[in-house]
């Protein structure tokens, strides 16, 4: 399979270009990123002379470009968003460009192609918020902040083009995930580096809120098992089971970085702060798919690939 790969130096994109490079000796991937803050080829720097591999820099918005692009390979898999929901509320005008415009952008041109599949990545924030029990893929769509608003409005309109275009779209919603080649700016590398430093973490709130957390690699292999296998049209929950308070996270990581409790810091909530996002994996499981990696196996390779 020849894949084109959006958002392929971001954190979760890298690791899927590396992992689909290793684990499938024919597969040819075609990386496009337009290089953002968020991004970096050091990320690659393992495949970048791999010759089943090439990096174009580029926008998912330059519809030329992507059409060209599109046109030569089997699959495209959209990882590249703004993906930092503190940035959206500062401003959402990126968020809409990329995530929604650019997203139909890459539709348009997977519809002119003749391509087998075309996989959207979402996120769970685009279910809300919910107190109880855990959100199946046929739930409504609810989001509460403007990244997860423009990832909805992305995620529904490639399942329209599945509709009207019969194009072969699948989407997974998967939960926050953690791990190697993560920007600085997120909850787990920030909090690691700051408790090395010996400075602050600072925690929303109360940090009562609630996420479900995977290893980013337990994430790749679950996404290339929904773009295989999948079936077209459908939707497809990514979840590990392992749901933490932001307080139980911090203190995992000061236990693990071997810093003091007293490094914690309460700050004012982030405005409209999801209290708690819970996945049922059933569908994705009957694919034959489970994480294997705990929460605390995969913050200890976290933290030893970070204080390295
Ligand atoms: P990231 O910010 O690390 O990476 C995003 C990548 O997209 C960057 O390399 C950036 O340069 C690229 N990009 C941004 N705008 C672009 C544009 N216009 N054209 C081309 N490239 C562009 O994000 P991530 O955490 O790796 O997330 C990847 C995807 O997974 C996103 O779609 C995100 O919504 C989704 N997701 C992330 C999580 C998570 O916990 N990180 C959970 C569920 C879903």
């Amino acid at each position: 399979m020849r894949i084109l790969v959006t958002g392929g130096a971001g954190f979760i994109g890298s690791n899927f270009v590396q992992y689909v490079l290793e684990e499938h000796e024919d597969d040819e991937v075609v990386t496009l990123d337009a290089l953002t803050y968020a991004a970096s080829k050091d990320n690659l720097a393992g495949v970048l002379n791999n010759p089943r591999h090439d990096f174009v820099e580029g926008d998912i918005r330059d519809r030329d470009l992507v059409t060209d692009l599109v046109s030569d390979v089997d699959a495209v898999v959209n990882f590249a968003a703004e993906s930092h929901v503190d940035r959206s509320i500062d401003g959402a005008g990126p968020f809409v460009s990329t995530n929604v415009q650019g997203t139909q952008v890459l539709l348009d041109a997977a519809n002119e192609a003749d391509i087998d599949r075309f996989l959207q990545i979402s996120t769970d924030e685009v279910y809300g918020q919910i107190l109880d029990g855990k959100f199946a893929e046929d739930d409504p769509l609810n989001p509460r902040n403007p990244y997860s608003a423009t990832k909805a409005g992305a995620d529904l309109l490639a399942r329209s083009f599945q509709t009207t275009h019969d194009l072969p779209v699948l989407i997974t919603r998967t939960c926050n995930n953690f791990g190697p080649q993560q920007h600085p700016e997120k909850l787990i590398p920030k909090f690691i580096q700051n408790a090395a430093d010996g400075e602050a973490l600072p925690v929303y709130g109360d940090g009562s809120n609630v996420r479900e957390w995977i290893y980013v690699e337990d994430n790749c292999r679950a996404l290339d098992v929904v773009l295989r296998n999948g079936t077209i049209g459908e939707i497809y929950n990514i979840g590990s089971d392992a749901e933490k308070t932001n307080l139980k996270v911090t203190e995992t990581i000061l236990d693990a970085v071997g810093a003091d409790d007293d490094l914690i810091e309460f700050v004012d909530d982030r405005a409209g702060h999801d209290q708690r996002y819970a996945l049922n994996t059933e569908k994705i499981e009957a694919l034959g798919w489970e994480p294997e990696y705990t929460f605390e196996e995969g913050l200890e390779r976290t933290v030893e690939y970070y204080l390295e």
